[in-house]
């Protein structure tokens, strides 16, 4: 599989650029971010020609969701997009990790690695770490998570326990 590498981006850079959204969305105070709503009446206010797509199962077996930032579109499996409606925390998190990709992986942020490049990618530059970071950051945010144990963080955000453990250990990164 190819190694893609991102531009530098920050945990706290990520966080500055969640709870913007938050901000601008009047969600800032929220605990459980409607991250399905979000999608879908949000991000086309955002973002300017975005689209998602609700895509069988049988057209995409192996991943839960693909993010195409070159055409402004996100597509998400129908199965994850039913459990994140009724609150399934690991299919709210892919939801809002594809968001991630899309708006952190735009054409130009993102390249191949050169292949001779032996060094391992440092995580602040790898585009998997930048989108779970960013869902981390949009679920379950410093202002929100402040004072709660990881099984309040858990329900109250509806992100799982690791998540919630996740964002305890970098709240204040
Ligand atoms: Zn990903």
């Amino acid at each position: 599989m190819p190694q893609y590498i991102a531009n530098p981006t920050s945990r706290k850079q990520i966080r500055d650029f969640t709870n913007m959204l938050r901000r601008l969305t009047g969600l800032y105070d929220e605990p459980y971010f409607p991250i399905v709503e979000f999608l879908e009446l949000a991000m086309p206010k955002i973002f300017t020609s975005f689209e998602y797509e609700i895509v069988s199962t049988s057209e995409m077996p192996n991943e839960y969701g693909v993010t195409y930032p070159e055409k402004n579109k996100i597509c998400i499996r129908e199965d994850v997009y039913d459990r994140a409606i009724a609150g399934v925390e690991r299919d709210r998190f892919t939801i809002a990790h594809e968001i991630g990709h899309f708006i952190l992986h735009k054409p130009g942020n993102i390249a191949l690695a050169r292949s001779d490049l032996h060094q391992e990618i440092p995580a602040y530059r790898q585009p998997e770490w930048q989108a779970n970071t960013f869902a981390g950051e949009l679920l379950a945010p410093p202002q929100i998570i402040s004072g709660l144990n990881k099984n309040e963080i858990s329900s109250k955000c509806g992100v799982s326990l690791q998540v919630s453990e996740i964002q305890l250990k970098n709240i204040n990164k």
